[in-house]
């Protein structure tokens, strides 16, 4: 006659277990991703890409610049227009 088992899923990665213990010492050995953000004076945060060139679109210098540009058209039109001058 069939039985029941109970599985202990890993909640990262999906791998069915025997045990909750298993299921643990997975869950806790999936390294942390980490993600890094420039964040403007005013607090919009802008992430950095790190598969980008340092000057380039998504890169460091672009984000930092980006962070602290407004979102709204005329603030950021006259932003533009300070940092050219
Ligand atoms: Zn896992």
């Amino acid at each position: 006659m069939a039985h029941i088992e109970t599985w202990y899923r890993c909640p990262v990665c999906n791998q069915a277990y025997g045990s909750q213990g298993e299921a643990i010492d997975c869950r806790n050995a999936h390294l942390i991703v980490s993600e890094r953000w420039a964040v403007g004076k005013g607090g919009k945060a802008v992430r950095i890409n790190d598969n980008c060139s340092i000057n380039g679109y998504g890169g460091i210098n672009w984000a930092l610049k980006e962070a602290d540009m407004s979102d709204l058209v005329e603030v950021r039109k006259l932003q533009l227009k300070e940092r050219n001058s």
